[in-house]
């Protein structure tokens, strides 16, 4: 496996190169965001300039050009997933709207009494929208716990049962890091009849994803967390479960015939892609997708694993410091939420700014998990093509700066 050169990657990456509070950024914020390198931000700046126009509607040569390139991410996604048909493929405006639409779809099946099971570790946008399915439909929404920091797969296969109609649980946790076994989990999902959804929002940027083996009837992710642009992301549906979808808004685009009263649908993907959709969005992603795939998901995995086995043996010596997640740092990804004696995180992440790292602090839109946890909040570091070793030791150097100011306090 050939390895990142990550200071010809940070050359890509101009916002990088500055200095934050008298330091240089270390921009440790990656499962928020991850920034963008000038050939996605020089696709999107050239599809502006030189090919924008309307997508699918006209004949004119710009347009043409522009729905010929957006089709081509869509073409470059399907690979990239490696989905079996680019009508599998329908762009969103982000993980969120992904699990909301197939949430809604669930609505349309659901009965009093028939089960949803999602883990303690969503985020808020797959939890959110479970809740009102069960909710408006009498089903009802289940919780699979943890053991040892990590998804209790024995408390997984007592949840999920004959009862059970949809699994919905996320590849990688946005605040333990946890590598969750999304493949195996599909198995159990379709040992009872349910379906398997996955939030792939935290895994996709960071990880060869190969949808057709996983098994998974729903996939979703974002594209502002894996070098492309915000306001566009993908669900991944299988072909037959899309077809029996009603597509969730309505409007141009996405019809064939309209008449006074009735109307009907164009094939898949355009059924669900109602109204302009985001063309430079989407062609940012595309060139995204072309970035991360020259260099590798396979050799981003492995230099963020490297990473990880840098990073966690340094940390762990920090006395006061509590990590979150899994105990074995090979189920980890680039994440690590961390808090610092009875400090409070958001002052944490304030100090560690200070020091010109970038981490976030709070709940991470996971309160159940923050919750369940008994934290009131966490900081959390997490990593991505650009980061170095350095990086790491200025972090570790941080967070000890950070508690012997604070150690007159609490520690
Ligand atoms: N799921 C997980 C695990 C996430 O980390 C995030 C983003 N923090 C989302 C879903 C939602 O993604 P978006 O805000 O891009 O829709």
């Amino acid at each position: 496996l050939k390895k990142i050169d990550t200071q010809k990657i940070r050359k890509d990456f101009p916002i990088l190169d500055q200095i934050v509070n008298d330091e240089p950024l270390v921009y440790l914020d990656n499962a928020a965001t991850t920034q963008k390198p000038t050939q996605v931000l020089d696709v999107v700046r050239a599809y502006y300039e030189q090919d924008n126009a309307n997508v699918h509607r006209g004949v004119h040569t710009l347009a043409e050009r522009a729905t010929a390139d957006y089709e081509a991410s869509r073409d470059k996604v399907r690979a990239f997933i490696n989905a079996g048909s680019r009508k599998e493929v329908l762009f969103t405006r982000g993980t969120t709207t992904g699990l909301n639409w197939v949430a809604r779809f669930a609505q349309e099946s659901l009965k009093v009494g028939d089960e949803i099971v999602i883990s303690i570790m969503e985020h808020h946008s797959n939890v959110i929208p479970w809740q009102q399915a069960a909710e408006k439909t009498g089903a009802v929404l289940k919780y699979v716990y943890l053991k040892d920091g990590i998804l209790d797969m024995a408390d997984l296969r007592k949840k999920i049962t004959d009862k059970t109609k949809f699994v919905s649980i996320t590849h990688v946790s946005n605040v333990l890091g946890v590598i969750n076994p999304v493949k195996e989990i599909a198995q159990i999902a379709h040992e009872h009849g349910a379906i398997m959804v996955v939030d792939g929002a935290q895994s996709t940027p960071h990880m060869t994803i190969d949808v057709q083996d996983l098994d998974c009837d729903f996939f979703a992710f974002s594209g502002h967390k894996m070098a492309g642009p915000t306001g566009i992301g993908v669900l991944y549906g299988k072909e037959a479960l899309l077809n029996k979808m009603s597509p969730v808004e309505f409007g141009g685009e996405m019809i064939d015939f309209v008449y006074e009263q009735t109307a009907t649908w164009k094939e898949l993907p355009w059924k669900f892609e109602a109204g302009t959709p985001n063309i430079a969005g989407s062609i940012g992603l595309g060139a995204a997708v072309d970035y991360l795939t020259e260099i590798g998901m396979d050799t981003i995995h492995a230099h963020e694993a490297d990473l990880i086995a840098y990073i966690m043996p340094k940390l762990r010596e920090i006395d006061g410091l509590t990590i979150y997640g899994p105990l074995d740092d090979s189920l980890r990804a680039g994440v690590i939420s961390f808090n610092l004696g009875d400090l409070h995180p958001h002052d944490v992440a304030t100090a560690l700014d200070m020091e010109g790292v970038a981490v976030r602090a709070g709940h991470h839109c996971a309160q159940p998990l923050i919750n369940y946890l008994d934290v009131p909040a966490t900081a959390r570091a997490s990593f991505y093509i650009y980061n170095t070793y350095e990086d790491c030791d200025k972090l570790v150097s941080a967070i000890k700066l950070t508690k012997e100011f604070f150690s007159n306090g609490t520690l």
